[in-house]
């Protein structure tokens, strides 16, 4: 029985289109919606049982609506960031409405930060540390503290079920040895990667750009890649050049979490 990883959501921390910008990727996107991007945002099916969602971005509720789903019983926050978790008061409130209290997993200090913006949530979620890792059905899942370049630090999670391993890391640049042993020997990883090739002053930024991917990619060798947390920068029209085994995310795809042979 295959479990699949849902893409709910590829974009960076405005959405494309960004709501001042008239470029020509964010008014496609207002025409034809290729490149129309929410926040990123994935879910995990489960083939037994319930799913566990990954960030509660300010999408959610449209996410929600798309993936057919009427309650959010478990998710995995990332890291304390707007993008990543504006739509936890939401998420709380549906939680008060149908009197079914959500839980969410985060490392501590996550948790810390969470608390501290939106102080009324633990009325209707209960919080989880989850720095020393836990467990999802039959996935065990380990937690790694990532380098988010300016912007701090965000975390990436590791999900291994038997002999398949995958990770999500949507907020990362610049990896030492330590994260990079962490994202090594996996399956499928999902990455963000705001650009394709950001020109930005490099201690100004916050997430690889593509060709900085690849060049990860090359060190720590998954079997698969998906982009995710793409920026108005990226158009989903354009060949960019990239390995036959690293394509970009798009919303609503549904990747099975197992290996060609087992599915
Ligand atoms: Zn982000
Ligand atoms: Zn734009």
């Amino acid at each position: 029985m295959t479990d699949f990883l849902h893409i709910l959501g590829n974009g960076d921390s405005m959405g494309v289109p960004r709501i001042y910008c008239d470029c020509e990727v964010c008014s496609e996107s207002r025409i034809d919606g290729r490149n129309r991007r929410l926040r990123s945002a994935a879910y995990l099916e489960a083939a037994m049982g319930d799913g566990l969602w990954i960030d509660i971005g300010p999408d959610w509720k449209e996410q929600m609506e798309a993936l057919g789903k009427r309650s959010m019983p478990v998710a995995l926050l990332t890291h304390a960031h707007y993008d990543h978790m504006a739509g936890l008061p939401e998420w709380a409130d549906c939680c008060r409405w149908t009197k079914e209290k959500g839980i969410l997993y985060a490392p501590a200090e996550v948790l810390t930060q969470v608390r501290e913006r939106y102080p009324w949530l633990e009325n209707q979620l209960h919080y989880r540390e989850v720095d020393k890792g836990t467990r999802f059905g039959d996935w065990s899942i380990t937690t790694k503290k990532v380098c988010h370049g300016k912007n701090g630090y965000s975390y990436a999670y590791r999900l291994q079920k038997a002999e398949y391993a995958f990770a999500y890391c949507p907020d990362a640049i610049n990896l030492g040895a330590e994260e990079k042993a962490f994202l090594t020997g996996l399956d499928l990883l999902v990455l963000g990667t705001s650009y394709y090739k950001e020109e930005f002053d490099f201690h100004t930024r916050s997430v690889y750009d593509m060709t900085e991917a690849v060049e990860l990619i090359r060190e720590i060798t998954p079997g698969r890649v998906y982009f995710t947390h793409m920026s108005h920068g990226v158009d989903v029209r354009e060949p960019y050049p990239l390995p036959p085994h690293v394509s970009l995310a798009e919303r609503g795809m549904r990747l099975p979490l197992a290996r060609p042979c087992e599915r």
